[in-house]
C-alpha cells in the first residue's frame, strides 16, 4: 500500500473511461477533460488496474464521460474483477442501462450510482437537454432488478433548478430502496468565480440542518466523512440520504484515497488540480508503476482547514 506525504493511503481508484457525453449536463466539470481525447482500450486500462492493484487498491469506479457509450464496458469491468476482489461500482446517466445490466453485473459489477438530477421532466430536460427522465426510471427499475446492490441515485442539488425537488426525490428514491446522494455543486477555485457557479451553487449544509431535525439517525461514513441520514419520507418511506459536500471541505479531502484515471492515460491527483497528471499510456509494467508512484506521492489535500474556514 502506498502513501501520500500526508498519511493519506491510497486504495481506490476513479476510471474515467470515456469523455463523450449523450447529455449536456449545464453543470457538468466533464471529469477535467474536453471531448476529444483518445480512449484507452481495454488491455490499457487492465494494466494500469493490475498495478495498482499489486499496490493496495482494493476498489473501482468506472466513470466517463457516459461510460456506457463505450461498447467494450462489460471487457473492462471483467478485466478489472481479475485484480480487483472488492467493490467494482458505476457511475452512468443510465440511459443505455436498461440493455446492459445484466451482463454488467455479470462481469463484476457489485454497486451502481445513476444520475438524476429531476424527477420533474420538464426540468430534467433543462438541465441534461435530454428529453430521458422515463428511460432513466426504467434504468433504475432494471438495475434493481439485476441485483445491483446498494442503488444510488446521484442528485446535484442546484439552486433554484431542483433545491425544491428534495422531498420528492428522498421519497422516490425510498421507494426504490436506493439511496439518495445529495451532491454539492462542485468546483476549483477559479470555477468558484464563474456565473453559473455563483448563480447555481447551494450550500448542502442548509439541507443537512433541515432533514437532521427529523432524522431517526445520523451515521458518518468515514471514508469520506459523509453524514448518512435514516429518515422518514413525506410519504412515510424509510429513506437514506448521504451528503456529497467536498465543496471548501477539508475533512473530505483529508479522507481521499483516491487517484483518478483520465481517458487519455494518466493519473490525475485530484479532479480540481489541473497541473498534476502522470502518463502512462504506452509503458511497460515498470513504467505504470513509476507513473503511478509519482501520482501518489503527489498528491495534496486540495482543500484545507483554512479554506474551510472562510466559506
Ligand atoms: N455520465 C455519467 C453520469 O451522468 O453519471 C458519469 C459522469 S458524471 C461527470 C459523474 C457524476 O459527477 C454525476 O453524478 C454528476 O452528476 C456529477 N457531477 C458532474 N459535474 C458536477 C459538479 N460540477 N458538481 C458536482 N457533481 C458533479
Amino acid at each position: 500500500m502506498l502513501y501520500d506525504y500526508f498519511g493519506r493511503p491510497l486504495n481506490s481508484l476513479r476510471i474515467q473511461v470515456n469523455a463523450s457525453c449523450n447529455f449536456k449536463c449545464f453543470f457538468c466539470h466533464m471529469e477535467g477533460t474536453d471531448e476529444n481525447t483518445v480512449t484507452l482500450s481495454p488491455e490499457e486500462i487492465e494494466r494500469a488496474v493490475a498495478v495498482a492493484a499489486k499496490n493496495g487498491v482494493n476498489r473501482v469506479k468506472f466513470t466517463g464521460g457516459e461510460p456506457l457509450l463505450r461498447k467494450d464496458l462489460e471487457e473492462i469491468i471483467s478485466r478489472t474483477r481479475k485484480h480487483i476482489a472488492g467493490d467494482i461500482s458505476l457511475t452512468t446517466n443510465a440511459y443505455f442501462l436498461k440493455q446492459r445490466v445484466s451482463a454488467l453485473h455479470t462481469a463484476g459489477l457489485n454497486r451502481i450510482n445513476i444520475s438524476m438530477h429531476s424527477i420533474e421532466s420538464d426540468r430534467f430536460i433543462d438541465i441534461t437537454r435530454v428529453d430521458a427522465l422515463g428511460i432513466v426510471e426504467e434504468g433504475i427499475d432494471a438495475a434493481l432488478e439485476a441485483g445491483l446492490s446498494p442503488i444510488k441515485i446521484n442528485f446535484v442539488v442546484l439552486r433554484g433548478v431542483n433545491e425544491h425537488q428534495i422531498d420528492s426525490m428522498v421519497d422516490f428514491a425510498a421507494g426504490k430502496g436506493a439511496i439518495l446522494q445529495l451532491i454539492e455543486y462542485e468546483t476549483d477555485r477559479k470555477g468558484e468565480e464563474s456565473e453559473s457557479f455563483r448563480r447555481y451553487h447551494y450550500d448542502l449544509r442548509i439541507i443537512e440542518n433541515r432533514l437532521a431535525k427529523y432524522a431517526k439517525s445520523v451515521e458518518y461514513n468515514s471514508l469520506h466523512n459523509r453524514k448518512k441520514m435514516h429518515i422518514t419520507s413525506s410519504k412515510g418511506r424509510d429513506a437514506v440520504v448521504e451528503f456529497v459536500r467536498p465543496q471548501r471541505n477539508a475533512d473530505f479531502c483529508n479522507h481521499c484515497t483516491r487517484l483518478r484515471i483520465t481517458s487519455k492515460g494518466e493519473f490525475q491527483t485530484c479532479l480540481n488540480r489541473n497541473d498534476q497528471f502522470f502518463a502512462f499510456r504506452g509503458k511497460d509494467e515498470e513504467g505504470v508503476f513509476d507513473s503511478f508512484k509519482n501520482a501518489v506521492h503527489a498528491r495534496v489535500p486540495y482543500w484545507r482547514e483554512t479554506d474551510e474556514s472562510s466559506y
